[in-house]
């Protein structure tokens, strides 16, 4: 499937369309005048991942909250699932079984704009095997072809244009927002009532991920009780898709930069998704 054609094709149609951004966006641009930008583009509705990653883990706390009876993996990135899946299919038990923050603000999209079309943007290239697996999403696209969007359209880098000159819509979070930096899911996670430092392993790229998963034996990873392990150097603002606008060093501290903004200046807009907002939906996941 031609991801970028398709997502062509939803714009031409002037149908409703809701962009999910992913949080690792301003490691490549800067905030909002991309978020303008997209909305010229022809997207109605421009929504964070960061209040799906809430719900990831939300999920993740529930499971890891009863006995923790193995060494459990964290599951948001589609190239180490399938790393599993192809290598270590031993391990399927171990991944984490909840959806990624994609597929969780796919499911709360659903409920809150249903007969919207849905564009995922983000670092990710495997993130359209995810889309494809899931459903839901129609067209899941990388930093690079959002670039290429905004040329083919002719998109200029400063919007003036009143219509367009709008942040996030609703449903949104603050603190998630470091979650495309390694380590950045078992920051947020809020589960020091339920594990120690000691208990957690973080880790990213490849090769790194590879020597974990060699070094299981009969369902646990030494004596840790939770990977939060990604496979691109650095995490996510390290991923393939990334449009590259930004050094690579200085990546990381503008995502600390912006969830330091957004909790001073955007915590309070009426934005921030709660968990009753949610009600009904199941996060959970089953991989196979
Ligand atoms: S670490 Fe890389 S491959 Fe994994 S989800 Fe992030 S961008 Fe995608």
């Amino acid at each position: 499937m031609d991801h970028l054609a398709t997502c062509k094709k939803i714009l031409n149609s002037k149908k409703d369309v809701v962009c999910m951004l992913a949080p690792s966006f301003v490691a490549d641009y800067d905030y909002p005048e991309v978020i303008y930008r997209i909305r010229a583009l022809g997207f109605n509705t421009v929504v964070e991942l960061t209040f799906g990653a809430k719900m990831t883990n939300l999920t993740y706390y529930s499971i890891l909250k009863d006995d923790i009876d193995r060494t459990w993996i964290a599951s948001p990135c589609p190239t180490l699932v399938n790393l599993i899946r192809v290598k270590y299919p031993h391990l399927i038990r171990n991944l984490m079984p909840a959806h990624s923050p994609m597929g969780c603000m796919s499911f709360i999209c659903k409920k809150i704009y249903p007969k919207y079309k849905q564009v995922f943007i983000g670092p990710c290239l495997t993130k359209k095997i995810e889309a494809q697996e899931l459903g839901g999403i129609d067209s899941a696209l990388t930093y690079k072809e959002l670039d290429q969007l905004f040329t083919d359209y002719k998109i200029p880098e400063k919007i003036t244009a009143r219509k367009y000159l709008k942040t996030f819509d609703k449903f949104y979070n603050d603190y998630t927002k470091i979650y495309p930096v390694s380590g950045g899911l078992s920051a947020t996670l809020h589960s020091n009532k339920i594990l120690k430092k000691k208990d957690i392993l973080i880790g990213d790229d490849m090769k790194e991920v590879t020597k974990i998963f060699d070094g299981f034996k009969d369902g646990w990873y030494k004596h840790y009780k939770f990977l939060d392990l990604l496979t691109c150097d650095g995490g996510c603002i390290g991923g393939i898709g990334m449009a590259g606008h930004f050094p690579v060093k200085q990546r990381k501290k503008r995502i600390f930069k912006y969830r330091d903004y957004a909790q001073r200046y955007e915590k309070d807009l009426g934005r921030s998704g709660k968990k009753l907002h949610v009600k009904g939906i199941d996060f959970k996941r089953k991989f196979e």
